[in-house]
């Protein structure tokens, strides 16, 4: 068994510099040697601000101090997502984190929220979640330890400049070890037996050696697709959305900062997404602008028209020109080949409807660390690596499909199409279950849990045709008493948290 001594990691956007991070962290310089190549000239794709609250454990893992990420990367905190004329226009409806109430004698909370529908009270499920109600009061602070109270399991995750935070990673990495090449990649050398990448070549001659590669080239796939020959599994008979033009706009001013009062705005400390004619658009507030951007399929809208709808719906100035981004949702057939494993957008890409690329590499980076290879580079570990990766982007590709499926929009060929779509298996089970007797079963590693899909199923317009019978263990009555007690509780808390902005304020504004 010989050891892995030099790890060479192909790009410098989000994924090369959060992969050169964790393996700093974690294998330190005296384990290898990591060197990250990068090309100013060739650039990142420099959009991504949208995270989930795993990334918390990422951050908890480096050691990283919050509010000082915060202020670098001129982040704000998220608490979901807020999905507006998808069902049906004129309609929103929110998608949390964090659970709804809390199970009661081993029944799920759901479950006593529809017999509560049945009794004739017709509250939302919102107003069961703390997230979702102090997302619409636009408040927010980190959990606090008060016993028996929601405060105690705020869950959140946030919004930051993605070419910050690439550059916050970096200096990161470096503190610890990892170096840096700027150069332009331009051929690499195999070794003509084994087929194993020995070097990759730059524009100035310079080899750069390595045991172990990571490609994080972006969708060009250098290292996996170009040099390995992996081809990609195209999921666009199901994502359809194959284009994005993204935009900054100024950050719309607070009324206290119109008054002079205050520095910085309130923004939304959630994501909103507004369906449009063929696609839907994002708005993800940061500290100092906002982002914006139409995710769209150009079967079904060209792309002048797409960007015209763009800019005839933003909240403010826009800071500069749109970019348009093309892509195709889907994966590699392999995400590690021989002695290239891929990261980020060279292994795949799904649309950022629920903020999951930068989770995606987190978890690539989680599992070559479980799964991390000697020299002798034993495929049983590599097959399982590829299992696993290609069931996480099943799991997350059957969450999205529901969001564009299960809707009463027949407005638009986009619309029908995606009501009219060929399911992915799976996917009717999960619809047929909960359309009985809205249960939700989650599969074993599956990223999204009950709430998500109770919040987007029921978002989404999705009926039942009756509760869950076990939620008869407690008498109608009782179902009114705890439910109403719970919703009040995360009233209050709602009332005691800080608004987003003084939060911000007083913790870790840029
Ligand atoms: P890139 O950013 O493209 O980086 C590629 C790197 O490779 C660059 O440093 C480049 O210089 C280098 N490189 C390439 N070729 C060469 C070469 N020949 N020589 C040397 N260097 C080379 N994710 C979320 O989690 N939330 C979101 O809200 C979100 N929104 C998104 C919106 C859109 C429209 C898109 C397209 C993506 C979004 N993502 C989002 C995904 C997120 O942006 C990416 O997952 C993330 O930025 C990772 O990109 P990357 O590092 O894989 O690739």
């Amino acid at each position: 068994m010989e050891t892995i001594r030099n790890i060479v990691i192909v790009g410098g956007g989000t994924a090369g510099w959060m992969t050169a991070a964790a393996l700093s962290k974690i294998l330190g310089p005296q384990y290898a040697d990591i060197t990250l190549v990068e090309s100013e000239d060739i650039g990142t794709v420099g959009v991504g601000e949208a995270t989930i609250p795993q990334i918390n454990i990422f951050n908890r893992l480096l050691g990283l101090k919050e509010d000082d990420f915060i202020r670098q990367t001129n982040g704000t905190f998220k608490l979901g997502i807020e999905f507006v004329d998808w069902a049906r226009k004129g309609h929103s409806y929110f998608h949390p984190f964090g659970p709804y109430g809390f199970d009661m004698k081993g029944v799920s909370f759901h479950a006593f929220w529809q017999k509560l529908q049945t009794l004739g009270v017709s509250d939302s499920i919102s107003d069961y979640n703390l997230q979702a109600v102090a997302a619409r009061d636009g408040k927010f602070m980190r959990p606090v330890q008060v016993e028996n109270s929601p405060l105690s399991t705020i869950a959140y995750a946030f919004h930051f400049d993605a070419g910050l935070y690439a550059k916050f990673l970096r200096r990161f990495s470096e503190g610890l070890g990892a170096q840096r090449i700027e150069g332009r990649i331009v051929s690499a050398d195999k070794n003509a037996d084994t087929g194993f990448l020995e070097a990759v070549v730059l524009n100035d001659g310079r080899r750069i050696e390595g045991d172990l590669f990571i490609d994080c080239s972006g969708f060009r796939g250098l290292l996996i697709g170009q040099q390995m020959g992996v081809g990609y599994e195209d999921w666009s008979k199901w994502l359809p959305n194959n284009r994005a033009w993204a935009v900054p706009t100024e950050r719309v001013p607070s009324r206290s900062e119109a008054l002079g009062q205050n520095k910085y705005a309130n923004p939304t400390p959630y994501t909103r997404s507004t369906a449009r004619e063929a696609g839907w658009q994002w708005r993800i507030p940061l500290q100092h602008r906002t982002g914006n951007g139409y995710v769209f399929s150009n079967n079904f809208i060209d792309e002048q028209a797409a960007m015209d709808t763009l800019l005839q719906n933003l909240d403010a100035k826009p800071l500069k020109d749109p970019m348009l981004i093309k892509f195709q949702g889907g994966h590699r057939h392999k995400f590690w080949e021989k002695n290239v494993v891929a990261i980020g957008l060279a292994s795949g890409f799904m649309e950022p409807l629920e903020s999951t690329s930068i989770h995606l590499i987190q978890v690539g980076i989680a599992k070559l660390l479980q799964m991390f290879p000697d020299k002798g580079f034993e495929q049983a570990d590599i097959n399982r690596y590829n299992m696993m990766s290609v069931r996480e982007y099943e799991y997350i590709r059957d969450f999205l499909v529901l969001h564009f499926n299960q809707t009463e929009r027949d407005d638009s060929e986009y619309w029908r199409y995606c009501r009219n779509m060929e399911l992915p298996p799976r996917l009717q089970e999960k619809y047929d279950l909960f359309q009985s007797r809205g249960r939700i079963f989650r599969e074993n590693e599956e990223l999204f849990n009950d709430t998500s899909w109770f919040a987007v199923m029921v978002g989404q317009g999705m009926t039942w045709r009756g509760y869950d019978p076990v939620a008869d263990v407690m008498t109608d009555e009782d179902v009114k008493r705890q439910l109403f007690g719970i919703k009040d509780a995360i009233r209050k808390s709602s009332d005691y948290m800080p608004t987003h902005e003084d939060f911000i304020r007083a913790n870790c504004a840029m």
